[in-house]
């Protein structure tokens, strides 16, 4: 027997940017679950549109006019109203009702729903796809630079850690704020000057060139590793798009001095791979350039080459980039699709061709954490969603009271 949708509302709300975005309220069958939507600043180019023209405001117009009618509709299933909102909207990017809206009701109405059932979301996303709950690795961003930051900071989006052998998320995330203290005393060392500002994911954001910026997170994983006894790999979200430089056809990396063609910039990132022992690089260039991505994963066979802008949580995408060896990780991002059943569909495409599935936060965050209640339920091996800030320790304490639900150890590995 289908449940009921009784109740749909929007707001207007601020972000951890300042910016406005668009947070929803969902009611089925007696149970009301909330969601907002999060927004990226380095966005792929085929990505869904985040909001109608007219922004949020609109938005919120948009449900209280349109998707208000959708009340009372019986729903057979936890993912059975993406398909009524989908075609309620019309368009293949999802660009009347947007795809932040189109993500927070989705979400709200799939937690309502499991709600109804006497379940957590990331319970009822697990009995979905027929996965056994249990916790992704968090992949911390500790420094960068790129859109996330002003002139100065690296050309470099992100600078990352990963706890490759913690045995508990408590743990995990222990071991990266660690790590993320050394690098502060090692920026403050090698920049005295610098006040240890931070860009907008809460990694610091110095004025460093790339290459010394990775000298100093390696030193800073390498001493928390002989520390804590818990592996701390190093990785890279180059953010390729923002770094390439269509009008003269180069990677611009004016920290360094640097400005270099395709196969040199491939040249430059197998070289940090090498003396930087890189674990994990994403989106390493222009999303257009697919060609190079697999030229760097052939070059380098033990790194996970991830895309985010390259497949932006598309099946169809990964699957194909994925099958051509350009990447062997995704970054998973609902927003990048606008609906929670979208989102299933792209981790079973990784799932699938054995790739790794990396749900991810977006720049601009809130305080919710259904991204790790996805990351949970779908069976992602990674979760990239910050360290510091309260919109990002926010899903870390989630995966952190999962823990507690679903047991101790229950921890995945960064493997294919
Ligand atoms: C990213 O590129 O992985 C990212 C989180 O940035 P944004 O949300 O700005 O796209
Ligand atoms: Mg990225």
């Amino acid at each position: 027997m289908g449940k009921r949708l009784e109740r749909v509302a929007a707001r207007v709300v601020f972000d951890s940017r300042g910016d406005k975005t668009v947070e929803v309220e969902v009611t089925v069958e007696g149970h009301t679950a909330r969601a907002a939507a999060p927004s990226g600043k380095s966005r792929g180019k085929r990505e869904v549109v985040p909001f109608p023209e007219g922004g949020p405001e609109e938005a919120v117009r948009v449900v209280r006019d349109k998707v208000v009618r959708l009340s009372g509709v019986e729903l057979e299933g936890l993912v059975a109203f993406d398909r009524l909102l989908t075609d309620l909207d019309g368009t293949p990017n999802l660009s009347s009702i947007g795809g932040n809206t189109a993500i927070a009701l989705s979400v709200a109405c799939a937690t309502a729903y499991a709600a109804s059932e006497g379940k957590r979301l990331y319970e009822a996303l697990s009995e979905l796809v027929n996965e056994v709950p249990a916790l992704p690795l968090p992949l911390s961003n500790v420094l960068g630079g790129g859109a996330h930051a002003g002139p100065g900071a690296p050309e470099i989006q992100e600078f990352l850690l990963i706890p490759l052998g913690a045995k508990t998320m408590k743990q995990a995330v222990e071991v990266n704020v660690v790590a993320y203290r050394k690098l502060g005393r090692l920026l403050q060392r090698e920049l005295p000057d610098f006040p240890l500002g931070k860009g907008d994911e809460g990694g610091y954001a110095p004025p460093i060139g790339n290459r010394k910026a990775l000298e100093l997170v390696r030193a800073a994983a390498d001493e928390t590793s002989d520390e804590t006894g818990v592996e701390v790999g190093v990785g890279l979200d180059v953010a390729g798009s923002n770094v390439f430089d269509p009008r003269s056809n180069r990677y611009a990396l004016r920290s360094e001095g640097l400005y270099l063609t395709g196969p040199e910039f491939k040249e430059y990132l197998v070289d940090l791979a090498d003396e930087f022992k890189l674990v994990y690089i994403e989106d390493p260039f222009s999303e257009d350039s697919p060609e190079l991505y697999a030229d760097l994963q052939r070059d380098l066979r033990s790194v996970f080459v991830c895309g985010d802008d390259l497949v932006v949580t598309r099946a169809e995408l990964i699957e194909h980039q994925v099958g051509r060896g350009a990447i062997r990780a995704a970054i998973i991002k609902p927003n990048q699709v606008g609906t929670v059943s979208l989102t299933v569909d792209a981790v079973r495409a990784c799932t699938a061709h054995g790739a790794v599935a990396v749900a991810s936060h977006r720049s601009g965050e809130t305080t919710d954490a259904y991204i790790s209640q996805i990351a949970v339920g779908l069976g992602c091996k990674v979760i990239k969603c910050g360290l510091i800030g309260g919109e990002r320790v926010a899903k870390l304490n989630e995966l952190i009271r999962i823990e507690e639900e679903i047991g101790a150890g229950k921890i995945r590995r960064l493997t294919a």
